[in-house]
C-alpha cells in the first residue's frame, strides 16, 4: 500500500488490498473476547487454522447473553426488491447452512433443518413476499396458500406465505459448545477483559506487533485478537467505534400442556414459534418470541411480554395454544440484541483510528475519492459484533471472513457487501455527509 492518491474510484476507506498487515510472525496464538455465537465461531475457525485459541468469557459460563436462547430461527431476510440487506443475509444463510448441516446430521447440535414457513400477516406483507419471488434465487422459496401453509405447519392458519425449505432452527448454546470443544481452544470463564493493547514483538521483522489482553488478574498475549463482546459492554464497544445499541427481547417457553400439537416446521409470523426437543423434556416443548423492548434495560421477565408473545402466536395459529391463565408463572428468557443503526453486522479487521483521523476525518470530505489514501488497519485486531436480531445468519459468515483475512486468503464477500459490514462505515458516512466527527487519535 502507498499513501499516495489511488487511481481508482473504489472507496479507499474500505480498501483491504495490500492494506492488511499480517499478524505477528512470532506465534499462532489468538485470544477471542466473548463466549457467545460470534466469539465461539471465530475461535473455532482460528482453531481450524492451527491457532492456539484462548477464549475469554466474563460470565461464569459461555452463551448466557444474547446467544442463550433455547432456539433461534434460521431464515432469509425477504425484501420486495431484494436489497443489499437481503443479499447480505442470503450469503450469511448459506454460510450458516455450510456450518450447521453436518452438525445437524451428526446430532452434534440441538435443532432441526425442517424448513421455515414465513406467514404473510398483513396485505402489505403478502405483497412484499409475493414481489420477492420475482427477484429471489430460483427454488429458494415456495408460495403457499393458507390451506397449504396449515398442512406444512401442522396446525390451522388463516394466512398464506413463503415456505423456505432451507430454513429451520438451532440452539445457539449447542453451537457454541460444539465450537469450543475443538482441541485448540481453551475457555477461561469469569475473565472480564478490561484492556487490549498492542506491543512490539522482539523480532527481526519490522513492525511486528502482538496484543496483550488484560483482565483484573491475568494477561494473555497473542498475535490475533477477535473482540466479540455483544450488546452490553459499552466501554469496549465504544473504544472500537462500534455504535452498538442493546435491544431487549423476551422469549416465552411453552410446557407440554400449553400447546395442542407440535409444529411440523419453524414458523415466523409477527414473531416466531418453534417446536422441538430443547433438552428440557415436557417442561419446554416449544418457544415463541420475541419482544423488542428498547430502551428498557431491565433483565427481568415480564408478564406483559409473555402475553405479547402468546398473542402473536395465537393470532397466526389460533388452535395451537391451549388457554392461558394470566396469573401463571413466568417462563422464558430475556436477552439483549447487539443492534446497529443500519441493521447490518460489523465484522472484520479493525481500522487504525489515528489513520482514519489523519487520512479522512481531518481532511475536507468534498474531494474526489481518488485523492484519498487507502485504509490502514491494526495488525491482528478483529471484531465481530452488531449481529442484532439475526446473528444466526451472520455470525458464521463473520467467522469465515475473519479467518480468511488472518490466513491472507482472498475475501469471501463481494466488495459491495464487504463495505456494507466494514467497521469504519458509520464514521466515514458521517464525515462524507459533512457532519462533525470526534477526533479518534487517542483510541
Ligand atoms: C430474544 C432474542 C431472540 C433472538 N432470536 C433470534 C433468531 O430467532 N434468529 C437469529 O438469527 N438471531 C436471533 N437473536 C439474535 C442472536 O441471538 C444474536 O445476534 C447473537 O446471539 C449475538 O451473539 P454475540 O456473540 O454477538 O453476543 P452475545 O451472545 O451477547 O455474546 C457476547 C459475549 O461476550 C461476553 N463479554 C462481553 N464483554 C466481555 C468482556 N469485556 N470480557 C469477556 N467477555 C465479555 C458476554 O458475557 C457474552 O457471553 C435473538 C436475540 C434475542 C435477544
Amino acid at each position: 500500500m502507498t499513501d499516495s492518491a489511488q487511481p481508482s474510484s473504489a472507496p479507499p476507506w474500505f480498501s483491504l488490498e495490500g492494506a492488511l498487515p499480517m499478524a505477528s510472525s512470532q506465534s499462532k496464538t489468538a485470544v477471542v473476547v466473548g463466549g457467545g455465537l460470534a466469539g465461539a465461531t471465530a475461535a473455532y475457525r482460528l482453531a481450524q487454522l492451527g491457532f492456539k485459541v484462548t477464549l475469554l468469557e466474563a460470565e461464569d459460563e459461555v452463551s448466557q447473553q444474547a446467544s442463550g436462547n433455547l432456539a433461534g430461527a434460521i431464515h432469509p431476510l425477504v425484501t420486495a426488491d431484494w436489497n443489499l440487506r437481503s443479499q447480505f443475509y442470503l450469503e450469511g444463510l448459506q454460510a450458516t447452512l455450510r456450518w450447521l448441516k453436518p452438525w445437524w446430521h451428526a446430532g452434534l447440535i440441538k435443532g432441526e433443518h425442517n424448513g421455515l414457513m414465513q406467514l404473510a400477516m398483513s396485505p402489505s406483507m403478502e405483497k412484499r413476499l409475493q414481489s420477492s419471488l420475482r427477484v429471489m434465487p430460483e427454488n429458494f422459496a415456495i408460495w403457499q396458500t393458507p390451506k397449504q401453509a396449515s398442512e406444512r405447519i401442522g396446525v390451522q392458519t388463516d394466512y398464506g406465505g413463503l415456505f423456505f425449505p432451507q430454513g429451520g432452527w438451532v440452539q445457539p448454546k449447542s453451537v457454541v459448545e460444539t465450537c469450543i470443544s475443538h482441541d485448540n481452544i481453551e475457555v477461561m470463564r469469569q475473565q472480564k477483559v478490561e484492556d487490549i493493547a498492542a506491543f512490539q514483538v522482539n523480532s527481526s521483522k519490522k513492525n511486528d506487533q502482538a496484543w496483550r489482553v488484560s483482565t483484573a488478574n491475568h494477561h494473555y498475549d497473542a498475535s490475533v485478537v477477535v473482540v466479540a463482546t455483544g450488546a452490553l459492554d459499552e466501554p469496549f464497544n465504544s473504544q472500537l467505534q462500534l455504535p452498538i445499541r442493546p435491544v431487549k427481547g423476551q422469549v416465552t417457553h411453552l410446557a407440554k400442556d400449553k400447546v395442542k400439537t407440535p409444529l411440523k416446521t419453524t414458523v415466523t409470523h409477527e414473531g416466531y414459534s418453534v417446536s422441538g426437543d430443547f433438552g428440557l423434556g415436557d417442561e419446554v416443548v416449544a418457544i415463541s418470541g420475541a419482544t423488542f423492548e428498547a430502551p428498557d434495560m431491565t433483565a427481568s421477565l415480564s408478564l406483559a411480554s409473555q402475553h405479547h408473545n402468546e398473542a402473536l402466536a395465537a393470532k397466526a395459529m389460533p388452535n395451537w395454544l391451549t388457554d392461558f391463565d394470566s396469573t401463571e408463572i413466568l417462563l422464558g428468557k430475556v436477552g439483549f440484541r447487539p443492534t446497529t443503526p443500519d441493521h447490518l453486522p460489523i465484522f472484520g479487521a479493525v481500522p487504525d483510528w489515528s489513520w482514519v483521523t489523519e487520512a479522512y476525518l481531518q481532511r475536507k470530505h468534498t474531494h474526489a475519492v481518488r485523492f484519498y489514501p487507502n485504509q490502514r488497519y491494526q495488525a491482528g485486531l478483529y471484531v465481530s459484533n452488531g449481529h442484532g436480531a439475526r446473528g444466526l445468519m451472520s455470525a458464521f459468515l463473520a467467522a469465515d471472513t475473519i479467518a480468511n483475512s488472518v490466513a491472507g486468503a482472498p475475501p469471501i464477500l463481494s466488495a459491495k457487501l464487504r463495505h456494507a459490514v466494514h467497521p469504519a462505515r458509520f464514521l466515514i458516512r458521517q464525515w462524507r455527509k459533512g457532519e462533525s466527527v470526534e477526533n479518534l487519535e487517542n483510541r
